[in-house]
């Protein structure tokens, strides 16, 4: 048995590695990185594979039994060829369980659809390749608001367009514990999971911000309009129009799940309570 984990040099990859190693014998575990010195750290295999290489996969992926695939940062339709490298690469090489970590979000017709379709062409691909698959549509990640706690100090407020809309985020080290899980058992095979938390809205958020770091930060409504046109002067066009999209969606009521994490996991989703009680301590 060997399972492989893409994107292993990044924060989502190297942690569902590190879960894995609880759990099972490192000599099965191998992660799979386009610069594999960059993961050569984590005390298990490493193999190159960068997602526009087909060769690369075709090798990485040999005597593989399971595969969890983890996007990359490229455009949209980009992610499409890139995804099925590692899909055609994984059918070629008789792997017998494919996971993929997607993004969760209700359709709509923001400028984050283009690629969450994108998202649901790969699950597509994935389901037709007659691969076992399970497919994970992540939650919103909280860790860039915490990290980004003195910014919002110095600025005293979080600003955006998600108004009282809720999101179901997450966190990255409860998403490594449940694909570890999915990965580990068979029980979720061919199902479509939506993995987040408790939903909640950006007033919330500041509300368990201020009490986690002491600070004194209020939450303030911008129209979708403006709040494009400043994240594209701030982050450039194309992660913009990401960041913009998924708080157009919050304010949509385009990001609240029906969770799965606790079939999937087997346990329930850390509470917000809990998770910024962590923090504090
Ligand atoms: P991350 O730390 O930036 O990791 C991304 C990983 O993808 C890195 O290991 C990176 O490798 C790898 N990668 C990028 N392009 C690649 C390519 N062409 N070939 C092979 N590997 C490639 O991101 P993360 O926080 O772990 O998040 C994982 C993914 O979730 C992200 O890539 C993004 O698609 C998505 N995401 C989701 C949310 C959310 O809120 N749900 C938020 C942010 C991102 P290098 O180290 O070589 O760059």
């Amino acid at each position: 048995m060997k399972i492989a984990v893409t994107g292993a040099t990044g924060h989502l990859g190297s942690g569902i590695i590190q879960t894995l190693k609880q759990q099972v014998d490192n000599k099965i575990i191998v992660g799979i990185a386009r610069k594999p010195e960059k993961a050569s750290h984590w005390g298990v295999e490493i193999r190159k594979g960068d997602y526009n290489n087909k060769r690369d996969f075709d090798a990485a992926l040999r005597g593989i039994d399971v595969v969890l695939l983890i996007p990359g940062m490229g455009g949209a339709e980009e992610r499409i060829q890139q995804h099925r490298n590692v899909i055609n690469a994984a059918v070629k090489n008789r792997v017998r369980k494919f996971i993929f970590a997607g993004f969760f979000g209700k359709e709509g017709n923001t400028t984050v659809d283009p690629l969450l379709k994108s998202y649901r062409r790969t699950e597509k691909d994935i389901m037709k390749s007659g691969l076992e698959w399970i497919i994970g549509r992540d939650g919103l990640y909280i860790e860039p608001d915490v990290e980004y706690i003195e910014k919002y100090r110095e600025a005293g407020e979080i600003v955006n367009c998600a108004g009282s809309g809720k999101a179901s985020y997450t966190t990255r080290s409860e998403l490594a514990y449940a694909y570890t899980q999915i990965i580990l058992s068979d029980d979720q095979n061919g199902k479509i999971l939506n993995l987040g938390g408790e939903p909640i809205t950006q007033k919330q958020l500041a509300s368990y911000m201020n009490k986690a770091f002491n600070a004194n930060l209020s939450y303030r409504e911008v129209s979708p309009q403006e709040f494009l046109e400043f994240q594209i002067k701030t982050n450039g066009e194309h992660l913009g129009k990401i960041v913009a999209g998924i708080y157009t969606k919050i304010r949509n009521g385009e990001y609240v799940m029906d969770s799965d994490f606790k079939a999937a996991a087997g346990r329930e989703h850390i509470s917000w309570e809990k998770y910024f009680e962590q923090l504090a301590s």
